[in-house]
């Protein structure tokens, strides 16, 4: 078992981290916000003053932080955590962060001779609590091997998608499909009401049709035909869709940092900036539909 430094102790870190105690590793941990900490010191992890301090003594150090600029911070500011971990030590970014910055801080620790994966999940809070989280993972084979154990602790399926930064790519253009394809079942469904088709009825046949997918037969944002949506309990999360606006701006930005043309991607994320500009960013995602429901 290993001495691991866990930074980022928020609703994702926060269960991910007690998953890793409860593996059998030693945890050391570290989070500007002192609830947070207290948390995982109940469950047994030693308490750190800062991300540095937290290294000191560990072989490995997990991240969970808002965004690119927390990452570049916790990894690279003097006293950080590359300035502290031994050398052959194993770094695990598991934020959803952009693709720049996670390539840029995965070639700063090459350069150090540290070990960095790029590991962004899918599976919300639900996941991270039950330890079924889905791993996307960027970096070097060694540094993957090296990771695949400690986060077998803490999700199901774990892919390795290439070198430093491909998680994030995996990770953004999964989502921006979500993201689009979210909207395009939010009009059908709204513009069937209108028609005077109803939801059941709709679903009955485009589940069974060619314009099925998850959005529609796992997500559904029509009330009544998937039980377990949250249109069956007034769109309370689940994907917040200031998270699902997050991962559109981060496809945004990649997109254009490599000329990719994505009109699509582009239009979703419009449509869930007036959706949060609405005051509904706690809400979940697929409450867009009642947006586009109030009509043209
Ligand atoms: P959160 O805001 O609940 O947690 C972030 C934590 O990071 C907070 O506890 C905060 O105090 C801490 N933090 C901020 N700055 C820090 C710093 N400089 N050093 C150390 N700690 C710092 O967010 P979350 O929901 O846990 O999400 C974390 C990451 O996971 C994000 O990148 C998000 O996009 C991604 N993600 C979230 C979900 C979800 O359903 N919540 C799903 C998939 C991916």
């Amino acid at each position: 078992m290993a001495t691991i430094a866990f930074i980022g102790l928020g609703n994702m870190g926060r269960p991910m981290a007690l998953n890793l105690v409860k593996a059998g590793h030693a945890l050391r941990v570290f989070d500007p916000n002192p609830a947070a900490v207290a948390g995982l010191v109940a469950g047994g992890a030693v308490a750190a003053a800062t991300p540095g301090e937290a290294v000191d003594g560990a072989e490995i150090a997990v991240s969970m932080l808002p965004a690119g600029l927390q990452v570049r911070e916790v990894y690279t500011n003097a006293g950080g955590v590359f300035d502290r971990l031994p050398a052959g030590g194993l770094c695990i970014d598991c934020s959803t962060i952009d693709v720049a910055s996670a390539r840029d801080v995965g070639n700063e620790a090459a350069k150090r001779g540290l070990g960095f994966v790029d590991a962004p999940v899918s599976g919300g809070t639900a996941g991270a609590e039950a330890g079924t989280l889905t791993f996307m993972v960027g970096g070097p084979q060694s540094a993957f091997s090296a990771a695949k154990p400690i986060l077998e602790a803490m999700g199901k399926t774990i892919v390795h998608a290439g070198g430093p930064g491909n998680g994030q790519a995996a990770k953004i253009c999964n989502n921006m499909v979500l993201g689009i394809s979210m909207i395009a079942v939010s009009e059908a469904f709204a513009m069937a009401e209108k028609l005077g088709l109803d939801a059941q009825t709709l679903f009955d046949i485009s589940s069974k049709s060619s314009g099925q997918c998850w959005a529609m037969t796992s997500y559904c944002p029509a009330p009544g035909p998937v039980p377990t949506a949250p249109a069956n309990r007034g769109y309370t999360p689940g994907f917040a869709a200031a998270m699902m606006l997050k991962d559109l701006d981060l496809a945004e930005k990649a997109a254009e940092s490599v000329g990719a043309a994505t009109p699509l991607g582009h239009l979703a994320a419009q449509l869930y900036r007036d959706y949060c500009a609405q005051g509904a960013g706690g809400k979940d995602f697929s409450g867009i539909i009642q947006m586009l429901a109030k009509g043209a």
